[in-house]
């Protein structure tokens, strides 16, 4: 999920203080409709590709990354609401389930896998999840607001949903036709 801020972030592969950064890929990707597998390895790759996700999450002005916007059609979502301001928002979630969910909001989002797209949209207000570390031991977290919308908007993408599935379908064609503008103008 993008930062609420304007993202001007300049997206691209790389290095940087030796944990390697992951391009994000864009709609219409086709590992971004594909339903992530589940984790079952909690090895050191499993770790190295959390840190690394956090990285380039951070490198493209983000406060939520799943691993299918990376390319890897994994259940792996990395989520830090502060942006490295508060270090106990930085959350890995492998295997996240929503287990409980009550009340409604509706805020702008934006996605990294978007850019330059927002719109308004409906989520529970309140979610608990449960999910595993890096290690494989399961914990739950729940949360309101921001990191509710956080929570489900990446666990979405676990499922093969962009937050463009979950406005009208006029809305939708209306992204749609400034996403192809884009595309038009080299822009996307
Ligand atoms: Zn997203």
């Amino acid at each position: 999920m993008a930062k609420t801020e304007a993202s001007a972030a300049k997206k691209g592969a790389g290095k940087k203080s030796g944990v390697k950064l992951h391009a994000v890929l864009k709609w219409p990707d086709p590992v971004l409709a594909k339903k992530g597998v589940e984790v079952t390895a909690f090895d050191d790759r499993l770790k190295t590709l959390v840190d690394e996700m956090f990285e380039s999450m951070y490198e493209a002005q983000g406060i939520g990354l799943a691993a299918p916007q990376i390319g890897i059609s994994e259940r792996i979502t990395v989520i830090d609401v502060s942006f490295k301001k508060n270090p106990k928002d930085r959350l890995a979630l492998i295997n996240p389930v929503i287990i409980e969910a009550e009340g409604k909001q509706v805020e702008e989002e934006g996605c990294l896998s978007l850019p330059d797209i927002r719109e308004k949209v409906s989520r529970a207000g309140w979610v608990k999840v449960k999910a595993q570390d890096v290690t494989g031991t399961w914990f739950e977290v729940e949360g309101d607001e921001l990191l509710a919308r956080a929570l489900q908007h990446e666990i979405d993408h676990l499922d093969g949903v962009l937050f463009i599935d979950r406005i009208s379908r006029l809305k939708r064609e209306l992204v749609l036709r400034k996403i192809k503008k884009m595309q038009k103008n080299g822009e996307w």
